[in-house]
């Protein structure tokens, strides 16, 4: 594996990667299985946004960095009996891929906090995983966010199959780009296309994503997933 890269060589790689006048996508630094410390350490040199994808693990972790006053994302998948803690501690849910959890989140979301910023996750492949939701389902989940209270629709997440041709991933990121454009025009809410990691980061941003979600390419190898 490649050496580590620094925030400043990804954002000059971002500001480089995007398209001509738009502004650079933003870096969500994916800490899953990264240490309390690791994540300090990036705070310190700026990084706001982190991306995290099992909830028990992640709620330690908001807990003892909450004085640094960190952006925490849900990217990994949500179970129902997890919606609570989900509402409760973090700021954006990025895989919401059905119906059945908007009402929930919607009632969990405590009065108190800003309401929580939600990105529908597409399976944009319609390959094997399971996560995600039909493109054809986008628009009616969006819609139903977009009417919770609690809730702030922000856009769409992707995570293409991971196929070593690289001309089928821009595929697939131009046809996320497309239906976020879409979405984009109905709600004014929606500034967010989270699309790209590690190792196809500045294509996605190349093909307009406006979140890339990076984590080994920037902490190193994952001993676990
Ligand atoms: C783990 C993960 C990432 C980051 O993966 P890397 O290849 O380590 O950059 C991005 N998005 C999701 C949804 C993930 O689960």
């Amino acid at each position: 594996m490649a050496k580590p890269l620094t925030l400043e060589e990804i954002s000059a790689r971002l500001k480089a990667a995007g398209p001509v006048g738009a502004s650079p996508a933003r870096l969500l630094a994916v800490s899953k299985t990264q240490s309390v410390d690791a994540i300090r350490a990036l705070a310190a040199q700026g990084q706001r946004h982190f991306g995290e994808n099992y909830v028990q693990e992640a709620l330690a972790k908001i807990e003892s960095l909450g004085p640094l006053d960190l952006v925490w994302h849900l990217i990994g998948p949500l179970q129902s009996n997890k919606c609570r803690e989900v509402a409760t501690h973090f700021d954006w849910l990025e895989s919401l891929d059905r119906p059945k959890l908007v009402p929930l989140l919607a009632r969990l979301r405590p009065p108190q906090r800003a309401p929580l910023n939600v990105l529908v996750q597409v399976n944009i492949d319609d390959e094997h995983s399971k996560s995600g939701c039909a493109p054809d389902q986008v628009l009616p989940l969006c819609a139903q966010v977009a009417a919770a209270s609690g809730l702030l629709l922000r856009g769409l997440m992707a995570i293409p199959a991971p196929v070593p041709d690289m001309a089928l991933r821009r595929a697939a990121f131009r046809r996320m780009r497309a239906l976020f454009d879409t979405v984009r025009t109905q709600y004014a809410s929606v500034d967010t296309l989270s699309m790209g990691m590690s190792d196809d980061y500045e294509l996605a941003a190349s093909e307009g994503a406006t979140e890339v979600r990076i984590g080994s390419a920037m902490f190193g190898p994952r001993s676990t997933t």
